[in-house]
């Protein structure tokens, strides 16, 4: 933000606020006025509607109007004076941020919320903002952390913060992650950027409101340097095993460089940030690797391969095919699509929009506007969008919907897309799904996916495949499908948590063997027997419907702190949660995703693992994590 003086180029301003985010004009209004006029005035409260929202919440061409011509006004006269009236007081601002949420926030939500507005002058965004641990101790509690993406950097950043020293061990050539790994055409976030993005590193000028790969891995690479963590990261490592030595409570981490020697490392304590993401799935269809041309998976896109004019099969429809298959579609030759299930869209016509360099001028310049922008994503985000999840007893059309809102918004979502089939019933059959919304993850949608469907070149194929041979597919019905490159577009062994790792902890006892393919840990981030491993994007943290996923990082990073800081408060080395802590926590996990569509929608999905428990999703609310997260319960662990 430039420093608030100076004059102002009026025709581009009123320009500019043609872009704006209105109801965020009208809460800074009362920043630089006092003036509550436009949040108390009914004409200027915000609605939403679900399905094809107006991000101005349906406020009146000519209020918005009427705001834009009073907000130049008053930013004229904070630029000539630079003076601005009192900050508000809590009650003031408790009603600022009730408008911008539509609603009354209830109190419990107070604090939380707070946090996102760093109004005083004191940014508290910051995981383990405010926490004091001993410098001495802290710089005797050596961590390794595994994986330098997004949880990984954050975890150093955090430890660095608190004068940690630590170590962060990547498998790539390159910091990012899942950013630097998925370079398919098309790749891009589909959270929005202005909030998909560390809270304390908001302020950052997004070219588009969801943007695409490159310039996510080059907004990890800009924090990592900021805080000068290259120097703390070893590239083209590996993790092999990491061994607990309860003698001397320290963590013996296996490393290979590749071309290189393994490598031991000793530490206090381990963060595995390797993701859920990570390792690329193949589908269990007999004769996979038969295939004799080109074939490979889209975390794995081989550039190599000019797609230009050839024939193309692609299998799978979830997210990454959803995104590379518009981007090839006028390049192929051929293309067949083979869809198992499909996705319920989610429309947002802004998903390949550019940030416009008149919003990018209000988000520079107009004090207080990427704040309150930024919080009115956070609010919409957050647990709002779980009322459409929660089974209500009294609702009788549950093989449909858990409830009457619900219901409502499938029906407005099937039309949506029957909308963009008009003329062809077999497609939109094929693209409607037959299980609940969020029984698996849904896709943003601004019409690209099922444009290219409809495509010449293009056919969605729901037959299913029997076999894949060395010239393509063979499917159930018999006939067969040549191609020249096959893609797996098939996802990946999200319930492999921390694979290929070994993971060996109190009595010898190994973290895979333990699990059998079942991962659970409390919060997603300690495991009973494994004292001082901490897990970040662990089993049921992630999240469906509301809110980024960095959030949950940020509430993890914060919760691992504290336990150092436990630790050395208490004068002990290590802790290890209680079994029935964490028992409970994974009966009351298991008991309230059982009521999410998830849970029992029965729509194919990697939220759910080999057992057939939902091993990924965390079901309640973003506080309610955020409230665990702050300080660890000291009753909750056993000193080793
Ligand atoms: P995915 O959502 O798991 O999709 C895998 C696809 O492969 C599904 O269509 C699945 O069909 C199909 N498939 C798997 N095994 C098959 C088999 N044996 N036979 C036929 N089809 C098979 O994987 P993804 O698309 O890579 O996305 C994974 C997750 O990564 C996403 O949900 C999201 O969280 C994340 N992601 C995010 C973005 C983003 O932010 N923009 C982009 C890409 C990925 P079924 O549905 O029937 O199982």
């Amino acid at each position: 933000m430039a420093d608030g003086l100076g004059p102002i180029d009026i025709p581009y301003l009123q320009q500019a606020l043609l872009h704006a985010h209105h109801p965020t004009l009208a809460i800074v209004y009362v920043h630089l006025t006092g003036d509550t006029r436009f949040i108390d005035d009914e004409r200027f409260q915000p609605e939403y509607v679900p399905v094809l929202s107006d991000p101005n919440g349906s406020i009146s061409e000519e209020a918005k109007a009427e705001l834009r011509e009073a907000f130049i006004q008053a930013l004229v006269k904070y630029r000539k004076t630079g003076e601005l009236p009192p900050a508000p007081d809590a009650a003031l601002l408790k009603r600022m941020m009730d408008y911008c949420a539509t609603d009354t926030i209830p109190d419990e939500y107070l604090d939380f919320v707070s946090l996102e507005l760093p109004l005083d002058g004191e940014d508290k965004r910051m995981p383990g903002h405010g926490m004091q641990l001993d410098p001495d101790k802290s710089a005797q509690t050596k961590m390794v952390i595994i994986g330098a993406g997004m949880s990984g950097l954050l975890a150093g950043i955090v430890f660095k913060q608190h004068g940690i020293p630590f170590e962060i061990i990547e498998k790539n050539p390159e910091l990012g992650g899942t950013w630097y790994e998925n370079t398919y055409p098309g790749c891009r976030v589909d959270g929005p950027n202005h909030l998909y993005s560390y809270s304390f590193e908001a302020d950052h000028a997004w070219p588009y409101h969801f943007s695409t790969q490159d310039l996510l891995l080059d907004y990890f690479k800009q924090v990592a340097d900021k805080y000068d963590l290259r120097p703390h990261i070893r590239f083209n490592t590996e993790v092999k095993r990491a061994v607990f030595d309860e003698a001397t409570k320290t963590w013996t981490v296996t490393v290979q460089p590749a071309n290189g020697a393994e490598e031991q490392l000793a530490s206090n304590g381990v963060v595995s940030a390797v993701g859920q993401l990570n390792r690329p799935n193949m589908p269990d269809i007999p004769g996979v690797g038969t295939f004799k041309g080109p074939s490979f998976h889209s975390a794995q896109w081989d550039h190599s391969v000019d797609l230009t004019g050839k024939c193309v099969g692609v299998i799978g429809t979830g997210a990454s095919a959803f995104q590379f298959v518009p981007a090839i579609a006028d390049q192929v030759g051929e293309m067949r699509v083979f869809q198992r299930t499909p996705g319920w869209l989610v429309p947002t016509p802004e998903y390949h929009e550019p940030v416009t360099s008149e919003t990018q001028h209000l988000l520079d310049e107009v004090p207080f506007y990427q704040i309150w922008f930024r919080f009115f994503l956070f609010l919409t985000m957050a647990d709002g969008p779980l009322e459409y999840l929660v089974k209500d007893p009294n609702f009788d059309r549950h093989d449909y919907a858990p409830n009457e809102a619900a219901a409502e918004l499938r029906e407005q979502i099937e039309a949506y897309i029957a909308d963009q089939v008009p003329d062809d019933p077999a497609l939109r059959d094929a693209v409607i799904p037959k299980f609940h919304i969020s029984g698996k993850r849904s896709l943003r949608d601004n019409g690209v996916w099922i444009d290219a469907l409809k495509r010449e070149n293009v056919t969605l194929d729901t037959a299913g495949i029997a076999e894949i041979t060395e010239t393509g597919v063979r499917m159930t019905d018999g006939s067969q499908h040549e191609f020249d490159v096959l893609i797996y577009g098939t996802g990946f062994k999200a319930s492999d948590f921390l694979f290929p790792m070994e993971v060996v902890g109190r009595e010898g006892k190994n973290l895979h063997e333990t699990w059998n393919g079942d991962a659970r840990a409390y919060l997603g981030i300690t495991v009973p027997d494994f004292p001082n491993f901490y897990i970040m994007y662990g089993p049921n943290t992630n999240i469906v419907v509301n809110a980024s996923i960095i959030f949950f990082s940020e509430c993890e990073a914060n919760y691992i702190l504290g336990l150092i800081k436990m630790m050395q408060d208490q004068g002990i080395q290590a802790a290890d949660i209680k079994k029935g802590v964490f028992e409970q926590f994974n009966a009351e996990v298991d008991a309230a995703n059982s009521q999410m569509p998830w849970g029992y929608s029965g729509a194919n999905t990697w939220y759910r693992n080999k057992h057939g428990r939902i091993a990924q999703n965390w079901p309640f609310r973003l506080i309610d994590y955020w409230n665990n997260t702050r300080t660890p319960n000291p009753e909750d662990y056993e000193v080793v």
